[in-house]
Order: structure tokens, then sequence, then C-alpha cells
């Protein structure tokens, strides 16, 4: 039986973020309107992971807002890995932190994270089109930076924003020579404060993208992320059909999420496990 593995976000920071990302809600040159705060303290940051573990997730993934990983967020990030290994919960623990160096990445890896999740987002060639204040470059630097220290690699992006099918093979092509352990897929939601303009993208189109980062990334976790729910509905099966053997559980950065419980029940609905151990 094909078992499914459950990641789990909390999102640390939210929101007051200077880049220009025209796919993010978090940026504040696109007055979003979401919710802006600093860091969630440690103990509710524990909480959640009580939470998310509980519900049977094998990941959790400590994601702040922001261009890069500052010595002050290692520390943070660092204290919190401390505390959820501590407090007896034995994720894959990954931290998504923006842009960072060697230094501060093997300080997170010292102090119990497994991963670094870092997206390229999208081809070299089409990224200046949906971001101006930092390059590509920049992005495929810190995954080679994570991967030099020893962190696992989580690298993906997210589709439907503008690209053409080339820029999705050439994009597939870039992540593949990272080998990451997992890949993301993030289908674009449309917000109308957002300045790229394209409608959710149909279901169709979208099972061909899974298909697609599944032939460029043949021993790579695909996981399903943001737009699960707002492109597939309650009819999912045909994704992991397609490709996919991952799913975020319990809703997104700022994007809600369905029920765990329904997320269970519409997994074994379709005869599929859960996984119960993530290597
Ligand atoms: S750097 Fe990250 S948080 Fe900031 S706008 Fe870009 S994607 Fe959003």
């Amino acid at each position: 039986m094909k078992e499914v593995f459950l990641c789990s976000i909390c999102n640390v920071s939210n929101g007051g973020c200077k880049e220009d990302c025209a796919y993010c809600t978090q940026s504040l040159k696109h007055n979003t309107g979401v919710e802006i705060y600093k860091e969630k303290s440690h103990e509710d940051i524990v909480k959640e992971a009580k939470f998310f573990y509980e519900a049977g997730a094998l990941g959790f993934c400590l994601v702040t807002s922001g261009r890069s990983l500052t010595s002050r967020k290692t520390e943070y990030i660092s204290k919190a890995a401390r505390m959820i290994k501590d407090a007896g919960y034995n994720f894959h623990l990954i931290a998504c932190c923006g842009s960072a160096d060697k230094k501060s990445l093997q300080e997170l890896k010292n102090n119990g994270v497994d991963s670094y999740n870092h997206n390229l987002e999208t081809s070299k060639e089409f990224f200046p089109t949906i971001c101006r204040t930092h390059t590509w470059e920049e992005r495929y630097q810190t995954c080679e930076n994570a991967a030099s220290v020893g962190l696992m690699l989580c690298v993906g992006g997210i589709l439907g924003i503008g690209e053409t099918w080339e820029d999705r093979a050439e994009f597939y092509k870039s992540v593949n020579s990272l080998q990451p352990f997992t890949s993301n897929i993030n289908f674009y939601i449309p917000h109308k404060a957002l300045p790229i303009k394209n409608d959710i993208m149909q279901r169709t189109e979208a099972i061909e993208c899974i298909k697609l980062a599944r032939r460029y990334l043949p021993n790579t976790r695909l996981m399903m992320a943001g737009g699960r729910e707002a492109v597939f509905g309650d009819d999912q099966r045909e994704i992991f059909e397609a490709g996919i053997d991952a799913v975020v559980i319990g809703g997104y950065l700022n994007a809600k999420g369905g029920e765990i419980e329904r997320d269970k029940n519409m997994l074994s609905s379709y005869g599929l496990g859960i996984a119960s151990a993530c290597h």
C-alpha cells in the first residue's frame, strides 16, 4: 500500500517582508492585509508541535518571513528546535528562513534541525519577472550552502504565476540538480492585492504539472502544499496517482487548509496509508 507522509507548518513570524515577490501575501509592497507578527513565543511553538505530533505529522517546518536568516533568527530557531526535540517530539524538523550562509545553517543543524527548505520558486529565466529585490542565484546558493553543511533539502516552488511549460521544465531541471530529499509543489492562490492576476490553475493542467515534477524528480519525495484544496477540492485521488507522496496538513502560511481528520479519512478512502516513519 502506498503511504503518504504528513507534514505541518508553524508560521513563527508572519508578514512585514520588504521583498517584492509577486505571489506572496507576506510582502509589504502588496498591502495584502495579512496579520503581521514578529516572533511567536517558544512555548506557543512547542504547543503547536505537540498538536501536530499527536495528529500524526512526521515533518514540522518552522517558517519565518523575510529575506534571510539573520543571527538573531538563527538563535531563535535553534532554541525552538532544541525545545521541540527535548520535549520528545521526534519530528523530521525543517527550517525555512530565507537566504542563509553556511555558518548559520550549521548552527541550525547543531541544534537539531534536519532539513532546510528554500524554494527556487520558478525557472532562473522567469524569476526576475516575479521578484526584483533578490536573485534566483541567491536562492540556489542557499540550497547549496544547506547541503554543504549536511542539512537535507526541501526545494520546490510555485506554479501558475505566468510561467510557460518551458519555464516549468527548466525549473524542475534546476531542482533536480540539487537532488533534494523533498520538493514541495504550490499552486498560486489568487489574491486581489497581489500583482499576479491569474486565476487558480485548472485541475487538468495542475495534474500535468505534478506529472512533470515526478518525471524530473524520480527519487524525490513530492509534497503537495499550498493550493491543494483550492485546485482539487474534495476530489484529490488523482494527485496521488500522478506522483504526490506527501501532503501538508492543517493549513499553510496565510491560506486555510482542510480538517486533519477529513484529510486522513480521504487518504484511507483512496486505499492510501499514512507513513509512520520519515525514511
Ligand atoms: S522573501 Fe519570502 S516572505 Fe518575503 S515576499 Fe518573498 S516569498 Fe514572501
